[in-house]
């Protein structure tokens, strides 16, 4: 999928990972590559233009032009700000090439130049005249003054630090190990009626996660792991907890129900099962903690 390093090629634009700058009728444009390998919609390109102040009237008529427009700008939704124009590109269907990109861009700039805007040349940060350098904030390019930006740089570390640094209390975590065990519960009743859909301890991740942010919490870099364990402990043991329950019903010990062969076949394929749905579950929602992580990157 990274077609953008071929975008940036065919242009001679600069690329770095999976994202190509270049300067198209002097506006500094910032065109990334986002990949999802799980869901096909979160496939797309991010378009970012930073722009000297848009006025509301101008945001407006920019609005009305990019829906007037739909069809040949391929946007799947784009965000007029005050000092930036961005917009996801949709390739749900078809690639954006480096055609369709100067396609893009020369419709949205001939709009630009007729409402009077204009590419931003001051400082992201203060906004004042004779930026002297180009300063990347989640890999989008500004001009920006070297001094705003080491200012900038230092700031967001102090922030960084303390929002990693605060710590999730133990009541989230408890709340965390409530969602998985609700979460679990429809595998359980499942069990109970003779369904062993292991399928069903998919869900079991993401309602720790749910459990654990109505318990106050909020994601670290240790998030992840910690509900992640939660969650496999909690399908492996709701297992156990079946076939006590089971036992607890006909008076007999866990060791006796396991005893007959049949029985203790289904308690181990019902292991394997629930662990790997458990698991995909898990990955699932690992991919999604981590994105909620504080993430902004200065650089
Ligand atoms: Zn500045």
């Amino acid at each position: 999928m990274a077609f953008v390093k071929k975008i940036a090629a065919d242009l001679n634009w600069d690329l770095n990972k999976n994202t190509a700058y270049g300067v198209y009728k002097g506006f500094q444009v910032t065109l990334s590559q986002n990949v999802s390998y799980t869901n096909s919609q979160n496939n797309f390109k991010l378009l970012s233009i930073p722009l000297e102040p848009v006025s509301a009237e101008a945001a407006g008529m920019l609005q009305n032009y990019v829906v007037a427009n739909k069809k040949e700008l391929r946007f799947i939704d784009f965000a007029v700000e005050k000092h930036m124009f961005s917009a996801r590109l949709n390739e749900m269907f078809k690639q954006i090439k480096s055609e369709h990109v100067i396609n893009i861009l020369d419709l949205l700039i001939k709009e630009f130049q007729e409402l009077g805007l204009t590419p931003k040349t001051t400082c992201v940060y203060c906004n004042e005249e004779e930026s002297d350098t180009f300063t990347y904030i989640n890999g989008i390019k500004f001009p920006a003054h070297d001094r705003c930006k080491q200012e900038a740089i230092r700031k967001h570390e102090e922030t960084k630090k303390e929002i990693e640094g605060e710590p999730n209390g133990m009541k989230s975590y408890v709340a965390g190990i409530i969602g998985a065990v609700i979460g679990v519960i429809p595998y359980a009743i499942g069990v109970w009626f003779g369904w062993y859909i292991g399928l069903l301890t998919i869900i079991t991740g993401f309602a720790a996660y749910k459990g654990f942010q109505m318990g106050g919490g909020h994601a670290v870099k240790s998030t992840k792991y910690i509900l992640s364990a939660i969650t496999l402990a909690v399908v492996i043991l709701s297992n156990f907890g079946i076939i006590e329950f089971i036992a607890i019903q006909y008076g007999v010990s866990f060791a006796d129900v396991l005893s007959f062969q049949e029985l203790r076949d289904i308690f181990y394929e019902m292991l394997a099962m629930s662990a790997l749905f458990g698991l995909i579950g898990v990955i699932a929602v690992f991919v999604k903690i981590k994105r909620d992580e504080f993430n902004t990157v200065i650089e």
